[in-house]
Parts: structure tokens; C-alpha cells; sequence
């Protein structure tokens, strides 16, 4: 199995992440395999019948990576290059990241290699139905809990829980997560990746003792996570200069109106046609403007050996999963002018609120958005508290610090379990 995903660059670069880490902790030869290699992995096909009546063949995948503490949970991407291999890193990064957060799951991650932006809403429907159909010996409240990523929304896990609640018989909302609140969604789990990540940044301007008021952000992706992040940071105050989806960007120095451009992507969908509110810059050139906090929210492998020599940027909030290179890291890792807030603790606001929104439907108890966002926040403190402090205990880069708590606790967990017969 390890070989299919070793294919891919983002697993080679979190098996990287953890060989570095698991030395760091001393962890037992013995032991690493267990706690590194991903437990289960499915390839499914799926049939879908197209809008002009051909069959279309897509190719479906879902990674379990540890399941010694709880169900598996984690996003399914939507994608044209999705592959196994990526699939499988993103399920391991979830696990390191729940368990930085205390979250009582081990990660998984989904992905069908398709184009989303491609298809129209009825073969969407069919082929998530199809893949939820495929899944359901695997998935399970108690087994694995899937949530939206790249490419997926709302709309898509109300088609997966009708799916999974229509074969069991009876409503399940607990079969995912960030489904629309009238299904039993949780309130604020919609904005809960983008929030935390403001919330982080703007934690991390005061440690840093600079100002958000003003402060100058560059958001590289316009979706869920990033439109969020930009929409919250602006109402604090501070100034968004940047932001791009995959046609390219703009950069205003006078500060963008986001609300406005949430508008515009809510309808037109792309920045493709849109003029006159800034200059038009690549990808590539919005990573290199000059800013106070530059947030990567798209893609994973965006900054590079190539281009993380040309960061003007003093904190670099990393709001997608795995968007800095292991090469890109090595010199990151020397450079004290850029503060890193890492993945695994910059997003995790989404999987705390998962985890809050499979609570409530586990009880059909529903909470308000303020308790949700309360909580939320204190969770999210907790975690940036610990990793700052064993980062500063042990004279670690920031990234190292948030991976040896999280692996820390899942070898731990193994420990005590032991090894099965
Ligand atoms: P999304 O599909 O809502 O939005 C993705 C955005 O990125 C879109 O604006 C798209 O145009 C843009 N994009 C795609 N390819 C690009 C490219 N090559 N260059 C620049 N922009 C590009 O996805 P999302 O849910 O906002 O997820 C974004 C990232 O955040 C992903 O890495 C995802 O894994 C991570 N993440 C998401 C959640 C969540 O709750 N949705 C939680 C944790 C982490």
C-alpha cells in the first residue's frame, strides 16, 4: 500500500514531517510504522450517468489513518488531481491535528478526481450518491464522519447523509459534518475554519506585538476557508491588499472591499471577468507582495524552494493543508523574520466545529452560534498556548512543535492499547 501512496510528493512530504518529529521525540523503531502508516485505505469506482447520457468513470478514495481513539473524520475533496497518495497525507495530517486539539477521532481523508467547476448540480448529485453508496461499509457515526474540503460544500454532504440516512432507514445527521443547519448542522460551522484562522492570526499580531488594525493581509484562495478568514480579518480592522482564486488575483495597497468581492464569487463563481477594483497579479506574484500576514488558503505545495526566498511577509498563516514544501520548510525553518502559525493548529477551527456539530447531533441537542463560537475560540486557545509553549521549552520551530504534541499523543494512545492479538 505504502508504495501507491509514496507516488505522491504531499505524502512524501508528511512522512517527512513525522521522521523529523518522531527523532525529536525518540519514539521506538518499532513503533513508527504504527504510528505513521495510514490503517486503511479504499479505491472505489463511480459510474455517473452525465448530463448527455454517457456514463462517466470516476475514481473515488477514502484513508483512514489511526483508529485507536475514536471514529475517523475528515474532508472530502473534490479535485482533478486528486490522488491516493494525496489523499493518504491529508488523513495524516488530521490525525496529528485532532490530536493537537484534544479531539477524540483519528484522521481520514476522501477525494474523487473529478472537476467540480466542470459538472452541473444533478451529475454532482449522482456521482456524491454513488460515492456515498460505495463507502457505506467503510463509513459509520462511530466509524468514519465526513466533512466538506476543496471543491465540496454544504449542498454536497445533505446529498451524503440523505444517502446514508435513506439505506439505514432513518435520519442520521451524525454521518457528516458541515451540513446545512436545517439538516442538523451546527451554527458557525459554515465560517468555523475561516474564523479560527483570523482568530489565530489576530492572537499571533499581539504576541508579536504589532497592530491588526491596518495590518496588511494577502489571501491566496477565495473559497470557504479563505473568503472567511479575509471577511473576518476585515472587520477587525485590518486591510486585505490581496486575493486570488485559480484564475489569478488582484492587489489593491488601498485594502480590497471583501464583502463585495464574497458578492461577486457567490454569483460569478470566478474572478475570471471581473474588473476594476485592483490590479490583475498572478498566483505566483500575490505569494511575493509585501504584507504583514500572508494566508495560502487553496492548494497544498503553493511555497516552494523556488519562492519562499521572495516572502515579504512577517506572519505566514497556513490555512490550507500542507501549502509549504519540506525543501520550502528547511529554509523557512532558518528564517526568524517569517512567524509561522502551521497547519495542523492554523485550520483546525473546522474540525473543532465538526467535532462540536457531531456532539450536538449525537445528542439532538443544538447549541447557539455564540456558544459554538465561544467554545470554538477556547479550544483553539488551548492549542496555540501549548504549542507556543513546547515550542519555547524546547527551542522548536513552530511546525515542530504543533506535530510532536499531536504524534506524541497518538503514540501514546497506541501504547496503552497495545498491539492486537
Ligand atoms: P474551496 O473549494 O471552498 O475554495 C478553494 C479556493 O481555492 C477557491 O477560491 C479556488 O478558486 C482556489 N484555488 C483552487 N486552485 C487554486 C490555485 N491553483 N491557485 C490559487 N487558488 C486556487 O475550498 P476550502 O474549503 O476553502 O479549502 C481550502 C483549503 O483549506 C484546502 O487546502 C483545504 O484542505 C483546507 N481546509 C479546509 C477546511 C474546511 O472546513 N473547508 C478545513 C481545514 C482545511
Amino acid at each position: 500500500m505504502i508504495d501507491a501512496f509514496m507516488q505522491s510528493p504531499a505524502f512524501a512530504m508528511a512522512c517527512q514531517q513525522y521522521d523529523r518529529v518522531a527523532d525529536f521525540l525518540n519514539l521506538p523503531q518499532g513503533e513508527r510504522a504504527r504510528t505513521k502508516v495510514p490503517r486503511r485505505a479504499f479505491i472505489v469506482t463511480i459510474p455517473t450517468r452525465m448530463d448527455d447520457g454517457h456514463t462517466e468513470m470516476f475514481t473515488g478514495y477514502r484513508v483512514q489513518h489511526h483508529l485507536s481513539v475514536g471514529p475517523t473524520k475528515g474532508g472530502l475533496r473534490y479535485h482533478p488531481e486528486v490522488t491516493l497518495g494525496e489523499v493518504a497525507a491529508l488523513a495524516m495530517w488530521m490525525s496529528w491535528k485532532c490530536s493537537l486539539c484534544g479531539l477524540p477521532y483519528g484522521g481520514a481523508k476522501g477525494g474523487v478526481t473529478c472537476d467540480p467547476r466542470q459538472m452541473s448540480s444533478g451529475e454532482l448529485e449522482r456521482m456524491t450518491r454513488r460515492y456515498t453508496q460505495e463507502m457505506i461499509p467503510f463509513i459509520g457515526p462511530h466509524i468514519d464522519v465526513m466533512a466538506p474540503d476543496l471543491g465540496t460544500n454544504e449542498q454536497v454532504m445533505a446529498w451524503m447523509m440523505d444517502t446514508y440516512s435513506m439505506h439505514v432507514g432513518n435520519p442520521v445527521p451524525q454521518i457528516v459534518t458541515g451540513k446545512p443547519v436545517a439538516l442538523g448542522g451546527s451554527a458557525g460551522r459554515r465560517e468555523a475554519t475561516g474564523r479560527g484562522v483570523a482568530y489565530l492570526v489576530n492572537r499571533t499580531l499581539e504576541n508579536l506585538k504589532m497592530p491588526s488594525e491596518g495590518s496588511r493581509i494577502v489571501v491566496q484562495g477565495f473559497g470557504n476557508v479563505g473568503s472567511v478568514a479575509a471577511q473576518q480579518l476585515h472587520r477587525f480592522g485590518a486591510k486585505v491588499v490581496a486575493v486570488s482564486d485559480y484564475t489569478g488575483g488582484f492587489y489593491n495597497p488601498q485594502g480590497l472591499d471583501v464583502n463585495a468581492l464574497i458578492d461577486y464569487a457567490a454569483t460569478h463563481k470566478h474572478f475570471g471577468e471581473l474588473k476594476g477594483v485592483g490590479d490583475r497579479i498572478t498566483n505566483e506574484q500575490l505569494l511575493e507582495l509585501e504584507c504583514d500576514v500572508l494566508i495560502p488558503a487553496a492548494l497544498e505545495r503553493q511555497i516552494t524552494e523556488k519562492n519562499i526566498r521572495k516572502l515579504k511577509c512577517r506572519v505566514l498563516a497556513e490555512a490550507a493543508n500542507g501549502p509549504t514544501t519540506y525543501e520550502a520548510d528547511e529554509i523557512l525553518r532558518q528564517n526568524p523574520a517569517i512567524f509561522l502559525i502551521p497547519d495542523i493548529l492554523c485550520n483546525a477551527g473546522g474540525v473543532i466545529v465538526s467535532y462540536f456539530e457531531w456532539v450536538q447531533d449525537l445528542q439532538s441537542f443544538f447549541w447557539t452560534e455564540a456558544e459554538v463560537n465561544d467554545k470554538l475560540y477556547r479550544q483553539l486557545e488551548t492549542a496555540l498556548h501549548q504549542v507556543l509553549q513546547f515550542s519555547k521549552k524546547h527551542n522548536l520551530y513552530m511546525r515542530d512543535a504543533a506535530l510532536a504534541l499531536g504524534i506524541s499523543k497518538i503514540a501514546h494512545a497506541k501504547q496503552l492499547r497495545g498491539l492486537f492479538p
